[in-house]
């Protein structure tokens, strides 16, 4: 993999964080949405960002991806400044409503095909890049949907499509944006037994989640946002802390929002 992906910009020292963000400030107009941002996610995390409704997760996991730059700080991925990143290659990013009314009826396994391209250039895949397709396929439990058309897949087989390609793509970072919106009650337990699996093996994951409950469950680090950080610790020193109470106002309205 390393031979693949290796370019003069990437830094992979064992000690380069992930993700890591400067002092990072962001506004859609002058109005800041994020600000005094200052945080590093090492390679093998799972990372859970939680805050109320509008408090800036989607933007600062844009700004995390370089899909938006800071206004004022740093952000960088894999010791690269997040906008220059290959996205293509190391990061494997699944967004909110990972809808099928964009996707071309093509097959599952033509999905997770694409996960390879990063690597193969123009070039044909080779019997080892098939390899990795269908080894990704049977990570994530599609194996028997390969031949299936994405449009025909549900919610939660659309997210185990993606993140198939994602780890074909051989994705060290796998990011998600309320992954499990509109998905059934009983994918989303196998969603995040499919995580916990993939966090097992060293994958770094980054999940925006509204279900507090999902995050506390999982994550190993929690990341509180209202606009600023409330918190960026450890899941049961937050679960113990005031953080939600402060982030969300009062915790009546965590509950109500459950
Ligand atoms: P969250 O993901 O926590 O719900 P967002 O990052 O989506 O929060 O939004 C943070 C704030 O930025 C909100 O006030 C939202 O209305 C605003 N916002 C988000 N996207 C845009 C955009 N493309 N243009 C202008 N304002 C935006």
């Amino acid at each position: 993999m390393e031979e693949l992906r290796m370019t003069p910009h990437h830094d992979n020292t064992a000690d380069t964080p992930a993700i890591e963000l400067a002092d990072v400030a962001f506004g859609y107009t002058a109005t800041p949405v994020v600000e005094d941002i200052s945080l590093a996610v090492s390679p093998g995390e799972y990372i859970g960002v939680v805050g109320p409704n509008g408090s800036g997760k989607s933007t600062l996991m844009k700004l995390m991806l370089g899909l938006l730059r800071p206004d004022r700080g740093r952000a960088r991925l894999f010791g690269v400044p997040a906008h220059q990143f290959d996205t293509g290659s190391r990061i494997g990013y699944v967004a909110q409503h990972a809808s099928a009314s964009k996707e071309m009826p093509i097959t599952v396994r033509e999905v997770v095909k694409m996960g390879r391209f990063p690597h193969v250039g123009f070039g044909q895949l080779s019997a080892d890049d098939w390899a990795v397709v269908d080894e990704a396929l049977d990570t994530v439990g599609m194996s028997a949907f390969a031949d299936r058309r994405v449009t025909e897949l549900s919610g939660g087989q659309r997210q185990r499509a993606f993140i198939a390609r994602a780890l074909a793509g051989e994705a060290e970072l796998l990011v998600f944006d309320e992954p499990t919106v509109g998905v059934d009650i009983e994918s989303v337990a196998a969603f995040y037994d499919l995580l916990d699996v993939l966090h097992d093996d060293g994958i770094t994951v980054v999940l925006i989640e509204h279900d507090l409950g999902a995050v506390t469950e999982h994550a190993e680090r929690v990341i509180c946002l209202n606009r600023e950080l409330h918190f960026d610790g450890p899941t049961a020193e937050f679960v113990d802390s005031d953080a939600l109470a402060r982030a969300f106002g009062t915790t009546t309205a965590v509950l109500g929002d459950d």
